[in-house]
């Protein structure tokens, strides 16, 4: 197997890469193991002292679990699997609080955490709105969590799809082509088609293209394109390291009861 970097995107959080000489049954084993077995921290228990807003308690809680909290797989396990047999202890669980009693929105920056390393992700986002004389205090306990347990412990999105070639023949109609192209796969000037390379493994029109001008033809290669797209809690590359550790794991578990 042979693996080369496409694109890195940090701001976006995303990443893509071309696998070559492998398949789509591994390909997909490394989807599903970041979908549901990757951990990440999040807001599991939450204790109300008070909640006056216009959101009820579930609605609260429910929000706070959804918003991405910053995870250090050196620091923390996974309840099930931490030395304290999943009592609760600071290697398991990560307390955070929040209190905030102005009129307007609270954001997820308010929330202070007990462990600097792992806080909200996105500052601005909004947990709820209070009007005047309204308040919000809670104390909230994160622990590690798998996808497959709830979608909140999710650490990002994962896809792939085989490496599409494009070839440009004689296209019959460059002005419909040039109106249709949304995504900016061709370069049409003066009636003439130009593929603009940087763009085609990015383009999901391809197959509408080829239909629309037989002039376009779209063949697909063995080679996968995989994509993985973090929602902050982790990077892209401590997902795909977490994901390696995982099979391997899995992998060992097998050969042992063989
Ligand atoms: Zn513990």
């Amino acid at each position: 197997m042979k693996i080369q970097k496409l694109k890195e995107e940090r701001k976006k959080n995303k990443l893509s890469f071309l696998i070559k000489e492998s398949n789509e049954v591994f390909v997909n084993t490394l989807r599903r193991l970041i979908l549901e077995e990757v951990p990440t921290l999040a807001v599991e228990d939450i204790e109300i002292k008070e909640n006056s807003s216009a959101l009820f308690d579930e609605m609260l809680g429910l929000r706070l679990g959804l918003i991405p909290l910053k995870t250090d797989l050196k620091s923390y396990e996974r309840k099930e699997k931490c030395k304290c047999g999943g009592e609760g202890c600071a290697r398991c669980e990560l307390k955070l609080s929040l209190k905030a009693g102005k009129k307007g929105y609270v954001y997820a920056e308010e929330a202070k955490s007990t462990d600097p390393k792992c806080t909200f992700v996105y500052p601005t986002m909004p947990v709820v709105k209070l009007l005047a004389k309204q308040k919000v205090e809670v104390t909230m306990t994160a622990i590690l969590g798998r996808g497959k347990d709830h979608a909140k412990w999710a650490p990002g999105w994962a896809f792939y799809k085989h490496e599409p070639e494009v070839t440009v023949g004689k296209v019959s109609n460059p002005e419909l082509l040039a109106e249709k192209c949304t995504d900016g796969v061709f370069e049409i000037d003066n009636n003439k088609v130009k593929l603009v390379e940087d763009k085609v493994y990015d383009s999901n029109l391809l197959d509408y293209y080829a239909e629309l001008d037989k002039g376009i033809t779209v063949k697909y290669t063995d080679n996968l394109i995989f994509t993985v797209e973090s929602w902050g809690q982790l990077s892209t590359k401590e997902i795909l390291h977490s994901c390696a550790d995982i099979l391997l794991e899995k992998i060992n578990e097998l050969d042992a009861l063989l």
